[in-house]
């Protein structure tokens, strides 16, 4: 049994009381220290969200351990990083597992830059081949997989999207402070005010109606806004609809927009771009409506709908309303 732990790092945003992501990481990191015959400790920089302590037993987190310091509130990398680093040095791990968020594709190269060790970023799974890892990452924009082998002690940034099993219960673990110094930090970038949206998130949605090009204009996305009313659920969109200023970022669904793991994903006007279904892939049920039956959409869709957007969606409102 090897002694050299495998170590899922957080910080940043949270949600719902965990930082983001943590779950689907702690879910890959679980797996791998079985595999490895290793340890799994779980680092967590800035204030101990909520439901840390709850989520580590229920993911065998053998240890937890919370690096806070005035520096780490403000989410700023250079201390996120000398924090990592310093944990890195004093538990020398197999592997550092993090959770691709924003904040992540800076912290993580530098990481492992200063640890000696290999950076791979967009993973999806990893598995031990002797003292190495070998890590499936998507690649060209989610359009392929590609294989890596690296050597040990690598920094793993994921984007998971595979549903998590139900964790078993377990009695939590209680965090237990790493202190590092950080006091000779000097932070380069200053965080004026954090970015902070207050409306329902795509993240959690359980319904998602998203729209896409297909809709040919901006006055009819708001059939998208009506549909996802109706249904009880939020709107989305495909990267297009953002690029052209049709609405705001935070509707994006995809690779560089939010993924999503609804219930029910209507997709409409949209042609099933692998960017695209990289975010909405995990939906338990996909609809599409598209005016071409070849639409690679409905290779995902469990129910489509084939014909004029402009004409189905009302249709679907007022069917939804009725309802
Ligand atoms: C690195 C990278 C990252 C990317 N990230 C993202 C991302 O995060 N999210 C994302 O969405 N895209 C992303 N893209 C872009 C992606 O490749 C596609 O270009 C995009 O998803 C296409 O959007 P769309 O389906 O709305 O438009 P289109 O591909 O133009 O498809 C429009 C669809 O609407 C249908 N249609 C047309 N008229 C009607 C009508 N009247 N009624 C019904 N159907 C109709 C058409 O048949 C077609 O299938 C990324 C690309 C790259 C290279």
């Amino acid at each position: 049994m090897s002694e050299q732990p495998i170590v899922v790092c957080s910080f940043g945003e949270t949600r719902d009381g965990l930082p983001a992501g943590a779950e689907e990481v702690l879910h890959i990191g679980r797996g791998l220290a079985q595999t490895s015959g290793a340890p799994l400790l779980w680092v967590v920089l800035g204030p101990l969200p909520e439901r840390a302590a709850e989520t580590a037993g229920l993911f065998g987190v053998q240890s937890l351990h919370q690096i806070d310091d005035e520096k780490l509130k403000m989410n700023s990398s250079d201390a996120q990083v000398a924090a990592l680093v310093a944990y890195g040095k004093a538990q020398v791990p197999k592997a550092l597992l993090v959770h691709q968020t924003l904040e992540a594709r800076s912290v993580a190269p530098r990481v492992a830059a200063q640890l000696g060790g290999a950076v791979v970023m967009n993973g999806i799974s990893v598995s031990p081949i002797g003292e190495n890892f070998e890590i499936t990452a998507s690649a060209y924009g989610g359009d392929t997989r590609a294989v890596y082998e690296v050597g040990p002690g690598p920094v793993l940034a994921f984007i998971p999207n595979a549903a998590i099993p139900e964790p078993t219960s377990a009695d939590p673990v209680a965090a237990e402070p790493f202190t590092v110094d950080l006091s000779a930090v000097q932070e380069r970038i200053e965080v004026i005010e954090p970015a902070c949206f207050d409306g329902p998130r795509l993240d959690d949605a359980e319904i998602i109606v998203s729209g896409g090009r297909g809709l040919g204009s901006q006055d009819n996305y708001s059939l998208i806004e009506q549909l996802a009313e109706a249904l009880g659920g939020i709107a989305g969109a495909s990267r297009p609809l953002v690029d052209d200023g049709w609405v705001d970022s935070s509707h994006q669904v995809g690779l560089t927009g939010r993924i999503t793991r609804p219930n029910l994903y209507v997709a409409i006007g949209i042609s099933g771009a692998s960017q695209h279904m990289a975010g909405c892939s995990a939906a338990k049920t996909i609809v599409a409506v598209n005016r071409d039956p070849e639409a690679a959409i409905f290779q995902h869709a469990r129910f489509g709908i084939v014909g004029d957007a402009l004409e189905i969606v009302p249709e679907l409102i007022r069917a939804a309303s009725a309802g």
